[in-house]
């Protein structure tokens, strides 16, 4: 019997209503012949009120304790999924994380998953229960809940199918599938049919929320090709997997954007082994996560040191460095917030070129600065100002003919 893992995201579980359909949804999965596990994310903004209730009592409060309140939000959408399918005339049965065998590390608010122990998912999936499983979340090996970081139930249900072998793994969300940028933003977006996991890898590192990129890491690592589809329709989705030799034809297979960037630069560093070791170890010792790093050409044994962060981090980091700066002989910090960060990604970039020159020159025609550049071998990124980016995110879509995705010639033409 075919064995089929959905999991169903916070707007698709959103009110009472939507749940019913999701357990009509996954009792017609399971008539027509297949063992069903579900995996469920807390319904929509229920994680965000967590949060805010939290900060609200306390404005630290331990990690430990914001585990045991954010998982509770997949919990009570879990038992509310299971009483729907069971009030439909179903047989379901919900489990939290930690009944699923789902076992983590201690870094609680992003574990990782050790190991996964499905033994009483199959017992019950043997005994023909729908098995519901509350997302985003596991124990550690002495009995503490922790949480797998936000979108964290993607990585529930990618992680479920790869222990459970199953035969198909659906994430059903509230767009019909990836498209080749947010269309909530660029509406001529198309939706792809397939894409390579390291496309939408880079897609989900940069910013597109479509997928928790640790859930897409490790669908790539154990080979778990899943679909991303809608909830609301029947319709076909989106598969990623290993990628095919015909993938490289498509030059750039979408764009994301990610907002809320700060930018910081350290002006006069002297251009010495050692200075930027010491500058990003302060850094890294505070947890921040830091994304490009650009450091111009030396004059007179000095040069600039810049890099992004999150906005929310910028406080932060600039306490730090402050002392740094003035340690390691720098002129000045200066910081700015409100930039965001525009990538175009495609496996179809390692055969072509002439991307960049092309992103470069319609940004410059529409009068768009880019403020920093940053390559990897499938993506290329770049720095603007935030109240640029969605225009920005438009004209690059537009520039690369992505709403009809044409084939590798035409999307590398030179400019006429
Ligand atoms: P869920 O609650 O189902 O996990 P998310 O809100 O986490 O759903 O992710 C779905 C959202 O991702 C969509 O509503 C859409 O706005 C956003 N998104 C960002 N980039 C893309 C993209 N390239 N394709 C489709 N959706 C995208
Ligand atoms: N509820 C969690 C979040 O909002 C996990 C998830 O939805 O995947 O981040
Ligand atoms: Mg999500």
């Amino acid at each position: 019997m075919r064995l089929v893992v959905q999991k169903y995201g916070g707007t698709s579980v959103g009110t009472p209503e939507r749940i019913r359909k999701v357990a009509r949804r996954l009792i017609e999965t399971q008539r027509d012949g297949c063992q069903v596990v579900a995996v469920i994310s807390a319904m929509a903004g229920v994680t965000d009120n967590l949060l805010k209730l939290a900060q609200e009592i306390s404005p630290e409060p331990t990690k430990c304790e914001l585990d045991n309140l954010l998982s509770t939000g997949e919990r009570a959408a879990s038992a509310l999924t299971a009483m729907a399918v069971n009030a439909l005339g179903g047989r379901a049965i919900s489990l939290t994380g930690a009944q699923a065998g789902i076992l983590t590390d201690r870094n609680y608010t992003k574990a990782h998953i050790a190991n996964i122990s499905p033994r009483q998912i199959h017992e019950l999936l043997s005994d023909d229960y729908i098995v519901i499983v509350a997302g985003f979340q596991g124990q550690t090996p002495e009995g503490e809940t922790t949480t797998l970081g936000r979108g964290g139930s993607d990585l529930t249900a990618i992680a479920l199918a790869g222990a459970l072998n199953a035969d198909a793994c659906q994430i059903f969300t509230d767009v019909d599938g990836v498209f080749t940028c947010d269309p909530r933003i660029v509406k001529e977006a198309e939706k792809l049919h397939e894409m390579a996991y390291d496309e939408l890898l880079e897609m989900a590192g940069s910013g597109a929320k479509i997928m928790q990129s640790r859930a897409v890491e490790f669908a790539k690592k154990f080979g778990v090709e899943f679909e991303v589809r809608s909830s609301f329709k029947k319709s076909r989705g989106t598969i990623a997997k290993e990628e095919t030799p015909s993938m490289e034809d498509v030059v750039i297979r979408g764009i994301s954007l990610d907002r809320h960037q700060a930018k910081l630069s350290i002006a006069g560093v002297r251009d010495e082994p050692g200075i930027a070791g010491r500058i990003f170890s302060n850094i890294a010792a505070a947890h921040i996560i830091v994304d490009m790093i650009v450091q111009n050409a030396s004059i007179a044994g000095t040069t600039d040191l810049s890099f992004t962060i999150h906005e929310d981090e910028l406080e932060n980091a600039r306490k730090i460095l402050m002392p740094v700066v003035g340690e390691i002989g720098a002129k000045r910090l200066n910081t700015m917030s409100g930039v965001a960060k525009l990538s175009v990604v495609g496996i179809g970039m390692r055969s072509h070129s002439g991307v960049a020159a092309r992103m470069f020159e319609c940004l410059g025609r529409n009068s768009i600065n880019i403020q920093m550049v940053s390559t990897s071998e499938i993506k290329i990124a770049v720095i603007l100002d935030e109240k640029d980016a969605e225009r920005a995110a438009r004209l690059i879509h537009a520039e690369f003919g992505l709403g009809r995705l044409l084939p590798a010639a035409s999307a590398t033409q030179p400019l006429a």
